[in-house]
């Protein structure tokens, strides 16, 4: 096992990795941008080091820097968190140059699954069903015309080299395809230095299930059920729940067979989810695997017991899995809301400044992620994530009560966050009976936010 491991990333998922690190007995390095000076990381890390100006590009980005630090503080491997350098095949191959361990799959492996159209290829060849689309790389919008009539407008353009909801274009008509391509191609080379273009139809009203893969070095490959993530504003999930409510049982074990099929297809090895969209007719299809641990992945903890970031880390150094699928046993229902800095309000405006006074929920069942204290800042330089709020429950109406409780509780006072607007969901009816889908915010934020509104008005 490593003695030491550099963790390239802040906030809440460097406490993660810091504490499970602690558990597992290896001592950490916490890399910190100057912005980071006075976090929670720093604090409790066995050594922590500066690593660069408060710019992401200048300090978490810095390839170089970090592979420096690195060596400098004696670590053998590196855990990159999510976001940042986390999907970035170069960096990992940087780090195999240089005899340090990258906590995630291998650089070759990063790579093809970031090429999303190469990865669609891949998992047609070994039976998984993806999103009727184009065949390869698109050469033109004229391309793009012809397979869209194809297979039946709306469709949406998608950069191969795509993440984090960008790059990509709705085209509903003949119309707008020459449109959507070119702003998807244009913004796809500007965010991602890569202007490579595919095209799926549009699922009506999908759900977004999505399932996690363990696989260690040595041929184990085992799933953790799935999670529902249909909960998201412009494409950032803002609550996430698992089991998928709205599978059938016969509905679940072909999802979980599709990504076992899917790791195995590209010799998956590491921690990884496969992403898949769900229509109304309960048919699902592939769009993407995530070769990382992903911000919602506590929910299958609690569900299942079973530590990710531990086995990701075990798994990195080598080891086998400890267990096997028949050892995984499925108990009750989990529900993660995101806590933002941000004002829903005023269009979700990121909201950094000084936190006065903050208190969190606790008690059976709850569960905080978070690198939030009395008195910090959060900066405006990064994701305005601020913290995690988990609950477990035997079932869903329960987790969703215990989620209520909690959010009443928590307070954060200084700066604005979408904790009351969190809060409303959870007295949807819709959400309630589970019937929410990708298109559930779109359609009902403003009145969510005009309800919290009239609520306050009622008050004064
Ligand atoms: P998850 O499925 O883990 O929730 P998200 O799409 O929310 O994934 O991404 C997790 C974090 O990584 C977010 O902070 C997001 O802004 C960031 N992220 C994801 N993809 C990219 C990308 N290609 N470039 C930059 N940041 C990204
Ligand atoms: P990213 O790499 O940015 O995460 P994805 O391909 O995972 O991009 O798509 C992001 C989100 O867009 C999905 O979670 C889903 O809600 C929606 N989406 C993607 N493809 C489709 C599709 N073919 N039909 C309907 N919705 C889709
Ligand atoms: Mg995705």
């Amino acid at each position: 096992m490593f003695r030491r491991i550099l963790i390239a990333n802040r906030g809440e998922i460097a406490m993660r990795i810091l504490r499970c690190c602690q558990e597992m007995g290896i001592e950490t390095v916490a890399a910190y941008s100057e912005e980071d000076a006075d976090t929670l990381p720093v604090q409790f890390a066995t050594e922590s080091v500066c690593i660069g100006p408060a710019p992401a590009a200048k300090s978490y980005l810095d390839q170089n820097v970090l592979l420096a630090a690195a060596k400098a503080y004696h670590c053998e491997a590196i855990h990159p968190g999510y976001g940042f350098l986390s999907e970035n095949a170069d960096f990992a191959g940087q780090c195999e140059k240089n005899g340090i361990v990258f906590i995630g799959p291998s650089s070759g492996m990063i790579r093809s699954m970031g090429d999303k159209q190469r990865a669609r290829e891949l998992m047609k060849k070994h039976g998984v069903p993806v999103v009727p689309g184009s065949d390869g790389i698109l050469k033109d919008w004229r391309e793009a015309a012809e397979t869209a009539t194809r297979v039946g407008y709306p469709v949406i353009v998608k950069a191969s080299a795509g993440g984090g909801g960008r790059g990509m274009r709705i085209a509903c008509d003949a119309s707008e395809i020459r449109n959507a391509f070119e702003s998807a191609q244009a913004e796809a080379a500007a965010a991602f230095g890569n202007g490579d273009l595919y095209l799926e139809k549009l699922i009506p009203h999908p759900h977004h299930i999505e399932v996690q893969i363990l696989a260690d070095a040595h041929g184990h490959i085992i799933h953790l059920g799935e999670r529902d993530c249909s909960m998201q504003r412009r494409n950032q999930k803002l609550l996430e729940e698992s089991p998928a409510r709205v599978l059938s049982a016969k509905q679940r074990e072909g999802i979980l067979r599709a990504a076992l099929r899917a790791a195995k297809a590209c010799r998956y090895v590491s921690a990884g989810t496969v992403e898949f969209v769900l229509d109304r007719e309960g048919r699902y299809y592939f769009i993407e695997m995530n070769t990382r641990i992903q911000v919602e992945h506590p929910v299958t903890e609690m569900v299942t017991g079973v530590d990710l970031i531990r086995e990701q880390i075990r798994i990195a150094a080598g080891l086998e899995l400890g267990f096997k699928q028949s050892d995984v046993h499925f108990s009750g229902h989990a529900i993660e809301c995101r806590i933002n800095a941000e004002n829903p309000a005023q269009d979700f405006r990121p909201c950094p400044g000084t936190v006065s006074f903050l208190h969190f929920p606790a008690g059976c069942g709850v569960r905080v992620e978070s690198a939030l204290y009395p008195g910090s800042r959060v900066s405006p330089y990064y994701d305005s994530m601020i913290a995690k709020i988990i609950v477990h429950a035997p079932g869903r109406l329960e987790a969703i009560r215990k989620m209520r409780v909690a959010l009443e509780e928590m307070t954060v006072k200084g700066i604005d966050t979408n904790i009351e607007f969190q809060y409303l969901i959870l007295h949807n009816t819709d959400f309630l009976v589970g019937n929410v889908d990708t298109g559930f915010l779109e359609k009902n934020t403003d009145a969510i936010v005009r309800w919290g509104e009239e609520s306050r008005r009622g008050r004064s």
